[in-house]
């Protein structure tokens, strides 16, 4: 980790018509870490990624979104990818009506290093054999595990500096959500800087550098993981102890 910033938030407020959904958010992810926001339902987490990603309208965001040293706002999705910013979102968003090797190919759409989309493509093969087994299969086919196992390989098909993960183990059988934390912790190894949004609080801590809580729109609390995991009131709010 070289403690450079490459997500900083400052001052986010985010409202949907009368509700104040974000109310004030300041938030860094640096060089290399894997950070965690949790909370509760309607905490305000997903309406923070979706500020970063630009999916909001414009006028209901305020504050700075800088990435990479550079502010973020009006950027297009194109932008993003070009700017490798890759977000896998609450519900997969892989496309359902094209192939398991299609969604993989659209995830590298901006290389053009033929030979190495094709090993990066092998490679997840082995990662997450059944892709393999169902390739020619169009990806609405596939279960709600195999659709984030997908939704997860794609991204990571565009090498992407800052990936955005949105409740990666939402509705998920317990096997796979631990199959889709091992490779979230792989990712993080091989020095990708993850910022992950999850209700599963103990599993993001324990896979996380720094995490955040948010409550009400605000961040109520941020810190090293290992250490919030030992907090009393993470401990009683989040982690049913
Ligand atoms: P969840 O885990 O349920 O996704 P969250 O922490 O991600 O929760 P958000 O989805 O960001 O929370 O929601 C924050 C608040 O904004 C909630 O009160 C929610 O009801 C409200 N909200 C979210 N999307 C909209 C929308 N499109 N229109 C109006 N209110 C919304």
């Amino acid at each position: 980790m070289t403690g450079q910033n490459v997500l900083k938030i400052a001052g986010l407020k985010v409202s949907y018509g009368g509700i104040k959904a974000v109310k004030g958010v300041d938030l860094e992810v640096n060089q290399g870490e894997l950070v965690t926001l949790i909370g509760a339902n309607g905490a305000g987490k997903t309406t923070t990624l979706k500020a970063i990603t630009g999916t909001l309208p414009p006028c209901t965001v305020e504050g700075t979104i800088d990435y990479m040293g550079a502010s973020l706002k009006g950027a297009t999705s194109f932008q993003l990818v070009e700017r490798k910013l890759a977000m896998v979102p609450e519900g997969r968003g892989v496309f359902t009506r094209m192939t398991i090797e299609e969604n993989l190919l659209m995830g590298a759409y901006t290389r053009d290093d033929k030979a190495g989309v094709a090993a990066d493509i092998e490679k997840w093969y082995s990662v997450f054999p059944r892709l393999k087994e169902r390739c020619a299969a169009m990806a609405g086919t596939l279960s709600g595990g195999e659709q984030q196992m997908l939704a997860m390989a794609r991204a990571l098909m565009s090498h992407p500096k800052l990936l955005l993960l949105d409740e990666p183990s939402m509705g998920l059988a317990p096997i796979m959500v631990e199959k889709i934390f091992e490779v979230i912790r792989d990712v993080s190894k091989q020095g990708i800087t993850i910022l992950l949004v999850e209700q599963n609080a103990k599993l993001a801590l324990e896979a996380a550098h720094r995490g955040y809580v948010m409550d009400s729109g605000s961040i109520i609390m941020g810190g090293n993981a290992a250490d919030m995991l030992h907090d009393p009131r993470v401990k009683a709010a989040y982690l049913g102890e």
